[in-house]
Formats: C-alpha cells, sequence, structure tokens
C-alpha cells in the first residue's frame, strides 16, 4: 500500500475511532427500519466530527444526513448500517456461536460500510477545510438495505436531488470495482379470494384460492424457460389459507419477488406474471389482489467515476494486514469449502491461487460478472452519477449472509479492509472536487444513459416504507 497522498495520511489519523464506532455498531445488530441505537450512534459520530445533523429523511425515523462545507459541488457518501436476523455470531470466534442475547448479526457487513463511509465523508472535509475548498460533504445514514430499500423510498422524496456524486463500497472479501452489474427487482404479494366450503361435503361449492395460489406457481414456473437467462422469479406464501385441509382456503396471499437486467424488462415481466395470476384466476373462479411492496432499480454505471476510482485503487495498492490476521483467516477458511473459496474468485474475475486466504490483488478493470442480486444503491445511481468499490474486510471465500462474515465484522482484517476503502472513496471524491472538467463528463456520461432510458421509480406513489412493520 503507498500511502502517498496527504488525504490518505488524514484517513489514517482518524481511523482509530472509526474502527471503534464500527464496532459499536457490530454489538447493537438491528434489523430494517428498526435501528433506532445505531441510528443514534452515527448521528453521535457526526455530530463529533463537526457534521450539521438531519434526521428522518423521506419520513424514516432511522435515518441520518450529516453535511459539511459551503457551496457546490455536492459529494455524498452511502453508508449503511442494517443487520441481519439469525445470523448473531461471537467475534473473532472461527466456529458458529451465537452471541447472547440477540439473534441478529452484521453478516453483511454493513457495520463497516457506514463506518469506511463515514470515515471517507470526515477525512474529504477535514481535508477540504484545510485547503479552503468550497463544495459540501454529506454522508447519508441509510437503513435497511436488507429486504427494506430505505433508498429508493429517499430517492423518490428527492432526499439526493442536489447531489453531484455519491460513493459507496461494501465489504467483501476481494477488493476491486464494484461491477454495475445489479438486478432491479419488485416483491409483490398476490392475495387470492375464493370461496369456503366443506371440502368434503360441499368442495363443488368452494373455491379454493389454495388452488389459484399453486396454479400461478406453475405457471411461474413454464415462464421460467421463456424469460432472459438472468432473470429471476421467486416466491414465498405469506399466508397458505390456514392448516385445516377439510376446509375450501378462501384466502391466500403469495409474496413473488421479480428481478431483471434493468427496469424496462423488469416492467415487461412483471406484466407476465400478472398475467398468469390472472389465468389462475380463471381456472379456479376466484379473484386476485395484488399490492407492491417494494422495488429496486438496476445499478447504472458511470465510466469515468469507475475510472477515477480504479486509478486510486491500483495506486493505493492492497492493505498491508498482520500475520495475526491471516492466522485468523485461515481458520476462517477451514470452515469454508473449497467451492466457496473458488467461486469468490471467480466472481471477482481473478484467476483462483493458492496461499494466501486474504486479498493481495486488485480485481480486474475491465471483467463484467453476471448480476449477482440487488441493492438500493441501485436507484441512487439513476438519480444521481454513483460508483462504488469491494473491499477486502474478510478471508476469501466468506459468503456475505453468513455466521463467517458477522465473527470477523470487528477483526483486524475487517478495520484494515475499511480504513483501506475510506482512502480510495476519499482520494475519489477530492478527484472530482479539485476538477470540474472531470465533474462535466460524470455528468454528461449520467445525462447520456438516462436519455436512453429515463427513470421511472419502481415504487408506486402509495407505497411507504415498512416502518414498524418488523
Ligand atoms: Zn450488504
Amino acid at each position: 500500500m503507498k500511502n502517498t497522498d496527504e488525504i490518505w495520511g488524514g484517513v489514517d489519523a482518524l481511523g482509530a475511532a472509526f474502527c471503534g464506532f464500527a464496532d459499536r455498531i457490530w454489538d447493537t445488530p438491528e434489523l430494517a427500519y428498526d435501528e433506532y441505537r445505531s441510528v443514534e450512534t452515527q448521528r453521535d459520530m457526526l455530530e463529533r466530527n463537526g457534521f450539521r445533523v438531519t434526521r428522518n429523511l423521506a419520513g424514516i425515523p432511522t435515518s441520518v444526513m450529516g453535511e459539511a462545507g459551503e457551496g457546490g459541488p455536492v459529494i455524498a457518501f452511502l453508508g449503511e448500517f442494517d443487520a441481519l436476523p439469525g445470523l448473531s455470531q461471537q467475534a473473532g470466534v472461527a466456529s458458529c456461536n451465537p452471541m447472547d442475547g440477540t439473534s441478529n448479526g452484521h453478516a453483511c457487513g454493513h457495520n463497516l460500510l457506514g463506518g469506511g463511509a463515514m470515515l471517507a465523508a470526515t477525512a474529504l472535509k477535514n481535508w477540504m477545510a484545510e485547503k479552503g475548498m468550497p463544495g459540501r460533504v454529506r454522508y447519508y445514514g441509510c437503513p435497511a438495505e436488507e429486504g427494506g430499500a430505505a433508498k429508493t423510498f429517499m430517492v423518490r422524496d428527492g432526499v439526493f436531488d442536489d447531489v453531484d456524486i455519491a460513493l459507496s463500497w461494501h465489504p467483501g472479501s476481494i477488493m476491486g470495482p464494484f461491477y454495475p452489474a445489479s438486478l432491479a427487482n419488485t416483491r409483490i404479494d398476490f392475495t387470492f379470494l375464493g370461496r369456503a366450503s366443506h371440502a368434503a361435503a360441499a368442495p363443488h361449492l368452494g373455491r379454493s384460492a389454495l388452488d389459484a395460489a399453486e396454479l400461478m406457481n406453475i405457471g411461474a414456473n413454464y415462464l421460467r424457460e421463456h424469460m432472459p437467462s438472468s432473470a429471476r422469479v421467486h416466491y414465498a406464501y405469506m399466508d397458505a389459507g390456514g392448516q385445516a385441509p377439510n376446509v375450501v382456503q378462501s384466502r391466500v396471499t403469495i409474496r413473488y419477488l421479480v428481478r431483471a437486467d434493468d427496469l424496462r424488462q423488469l416492467r415487461e415481466l412483471v406484466e407476465r406474471v400478472r398475467a398468469i395470476a390472472q389465468g389462475a384466476t380463471l381456472m379456479t373462479e376466484t379473484t386476485v389482489q395484488e399490492r407492491v411492496v417494494s422495488a429496486v432499480s438496476n445499478l447504472m454505471g458511470n465510466l469515468p467515476l469507475e475510472d477515477t476510482l480504479f486509478a486510486n485503487l491500483t495506486r493505493l495498492g492492497p492493505p498491508v494486514y498482520a500475520p495475526e490476521d491471516y492466522d485468523f483467516a485461515r481458520e476462517i477458511q477451514e470452515t469454508l469449502s473449497a467451492q466457496d473459496i473458488r467461486a469468490a474468485y471467480l466472481a471477482a474475475g481473478v484467476p483462483p491461487r493458492d496461499g494466501s486466504p486474504l486479498c493481495e490483488v486488485i480485481a480486474p478493470r475491465e471483467f463484467v460478472p453476471p448480476p449477482f442480486g440487488s441493492t438500493d444503491v441501485g436507484d441512487v445511481s439513476w438519480a444521481v452519477p454513483t460508483v462504488q468499490a469491494w473491499g477486502a474486510t474478510c478471508a476469501i471465500g466468506t459468503q456475505l449472509h453468513s455466521w463467517q462474515m458477522t465473527a470477523q465484522g470487528k477483526s483486524g482484517i475487517a478495520h484494515k479492509g475499511m480504513v483501506h476503502m475510506a482512502k480510495v472513496l476519499a482520494a475519489t471524491g477530492r478527484d472530482v472536487l479539485q476538477d470540474p472538467v472531470l465533474l462535466d463528463r460524470v455528468k454528461a456520461d449520467h445525462a447520456q444513459r438516462l436519455a436512453q432510458d429515463p427513470y421511472v421509480c419502481p415504487l408506486p406513489l402509495d407505497v411507504m416504507p415498512p416502518i414498524g412493520q418488523g
């Protein structure tokens, strides 16, 4: 790691305080829209570091934003801090051992994501203040990334409207560019309504909502062969109509999660799923109601920003880990399969290598992986030119949403990977602030993409954040 830049020294000076901050978030793992203690910790850290704090963005009580500086441009750092259910785990322990007192765990590393993004924001605003540079730095503490799509609600509410660029990162095991290859998705609840009757005495008088749901699933399963290969359709029964097989079930709700490459394909695929639901009602003489629960957009890329971020990552080089970090990473790798480890390399476009359990290389710029899932950063990237990176905060092969990820969330590996990413983000923000020509190119790239495919928020206006429903 070549620690040459002044701003990187500024990140290092703040590093220990922000690692402690990320550890405190890890200590209070809270789920989507219920991050009340974590958002207080975030607010407190912003105020201690001299940010002007705004709460309750888009009417979401667990969101927070800190701003520093005056004038423009506005450089935004996106942070997250929600945890996952059922993934409680003791820190620094390489076997599955839940923590006492909670079943939640920071198994996606969002304690680090928020910590690293706020560290970058703080270092950049301190650097600007020293130089007397105009411009504003913002840290957005975005709750409910895990299935909650809070950023999509925030975009719909105009929270990012005056932002010039947005920067973020995600913890992982191999560092490199975060390719703009995520899927747009939406969750829709279909409720079938039929007529109850005695299933033996008067089955001919009943109309089964459960039959309709099952026929819808059969239709959707036949649809799979005839949809784009990267599209995904998943479903789960929310209410299967009760537990009495001697009743013809009159009301059944099934949740569909539909994913596609982009918003246009998503809209087309959702229409086909809706048609299948209608088909199921025709076959069963039932009716169907639907309710959109959430939606996110695919990530939009931005070439000038991606080039700038990658140049900083390459110039900085990989983080330097300590001998005890390698020892712990080896212990963690013993709990993973060879397939887990190989998959991590392949997903990043890096040839699998034996030996080091920690990432010592940077994934290539030109590799384009298949879409990996969905993120609500997608909607921000349509509203504002956005770029992200993958950080190396855990043993290679560690899966996101696993106890192993929680176990490493306060480790030396995690801390070094987080500080490293803060340097990459801070330097990228600095480059855009210093170079109006670069900012013009960033904006032109964004405008050109939007002209081809205008943004339509995938969330209907009447869908509200599910606050207090956890
Ligand atoms: Zn995540």
